[in-house]
């Protein structure tokens, strides 16, 4: 196709402009509903690109349409604007400006990318007019890490006016070769929730131990058990992970090694593919939080926080990214798994309204792992990532 090459020609001449803007993005990395100057840089860029009516949406997040100007249906693409309360290390490259925030995550380069997006497709609908209809939607979402996001972007109707019929979003990830584009049949991202259990013990000097309530006793039988939840009670074929993230005791700040201290706290994360597996298992988790602690006579409070559904991607809207993928990149560079990606990402709450796909784009291991401070995001993805998003847009609304 003639636009193919075309397209292929504007990224390489936007390309050195898009790098930089990622690596200025990446050293003002803000964290979720307080990116400030990252919708700045972004409308400014937006801008640049000859977009018009941009607009700030659901506090921080930035939505621009782009319109063939004939009647058809609109695709949204979908990236994340947050980074993480993480330290970055002092020799990185376009280190953090924000003491104790990094993007360690990525979403400078999805942000990137996704602008890049704009530019070739407004270049490409100049140059083909008649290439495709309809709408284009890039949304530009704050708040992701903290699962907060994509729920006020879609209370602030970010899918409406135009409707969205479909929409689709990606995420880089180290465990993939530079450039693999992954796709997962079974479940695109998992369902997610935390928790938070404290244990109130009655502490004192050891000695006493006898008249005393000691609560990491008592917290490592529940740890034990909750390790053990989710094979008891969900079938081996459902991928299911309970998983104890913290076990801290309070009241042994002073240092003192002789005193049962007063509480622990124990923290932990729960993924499972399905609803119904995650709420069996925060039933399960309080049942047993509660007769534990019955049984020693302890006083436990239990908490769940961030609760995310799973994402599943639509068949339609899979088979058209795989194909225009796989067009342009050959077929050994995409792939589809059967296994579930067992991260929670809130694009789920966009695929609950309208059909969409939701696919990954390796980064490299060689570049650290995702929320680690020696994780980088590659460059060399860019290119590939821009085409691809760029060509399933015209795909899925060409004349
Ligand atoms: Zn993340
Ligand atoms: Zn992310």
């Amino acid at each position: 196709m003639q636009y193919t090459q075309f397209i292929v020609d504007i990224i390489g001449g936007i390309l050195p402009k898009i790098k930089k803007i990622r690596h200025k993005l990446h050293s003002v990395p803000e964290l979720g509903f307080q990116e400030e100057r990252t919708a700045e840089i972004l409308i400014r860029e937006l801008q640049n690109f000859g977009y018009r009516d941009v607009v700030r949406m659901a506090c921080t997040g930035v939505v621009a349409v782009l319109d063939s100007t004939r009647p058809g249906k609109t695709v949204a693409l979908r990236v994340e604007m947050d980074a993480l309360p993480i330290q970055e290390p002092e020799l990185a490259p376009n280190r953090s400006k924000h003491d104790g925030v990094m993007h360690a995550c990525g979403h400078d380069g999805h942000m990137a990318i996704l602008l890049a997006t704009a530019a070739v497709l407004m270049e490409t609908l100049i140059k083909y007019q008649n290439l495709f209809n309809g709408k284009i939607k890039f949304i530009f979402q704050p708040a992701e890490e903290i699962s907060q996001g994509s729920e006020k972007m879609i209370a602030n109707l970010a899918l409406e006016n135009p409707r969205v019929d479909a929409i689709y979003g990606f995420h880089n990830i180290s465990r993939y070769n530079e450039g693999l584009f992954v796709v997962s049949s079974r479940c695109a991202t998992s369902g997610g929730a935390t928790f938070k259990i404290n244990v109130h013990g009655k502490g004192g000097y050891v000695s006493s131990k006898h008249k005393l309530c000691n609560p990491i006793y008592v917290g490592s039988i529940i740890v034990q058990s909750i390790n053990d939840i989710a094979s008891r009670i969900i079938s081996p074929s459902e991928p299911a992970i309970v998983e104890i993230t913290k076990f801290y005791s309070k009241g042994f700040e002073d240092g003192v090694k002789d005193r049962i201290p007063d509480m622990v706290e124990i923290c932990g994360a729960i993924r499972t593919i399905s609803e119904e597996s995650k709420l069996k298992i925060k039933n399960a988790i309080i049942k047993l939080v509660n007769g534990i602690a019955t049984a020693f006579d302890m006083v436990v409070e239990n908490t769940f926080g961030t609760d995310i559904h799973p994402g599943f991607n639509n068949p339609y809207e899979t088979t058209l990214m795989l194909n225009t993928a796989k067009k342009i990149l050959g077929e050994k560079r995409v792939k589809t798994i059967d296994d579930p990606i067992m991260s929670p990402e809130d694009f789920s709450n966009y695929l609950k309204e309208v059909p969409g796909c939701f696919f990954l784009i390796g980064n490299g291991s060689e570049n650290g792992v995702l929320h680690e401070d020696k994780y980088k995001f590659n460059d060399n993805i860019i290119p590939d990532s821009v085409q691809v998003l760029s060509e399933i847009a015209i795909e899925y609304l060409k004349s």
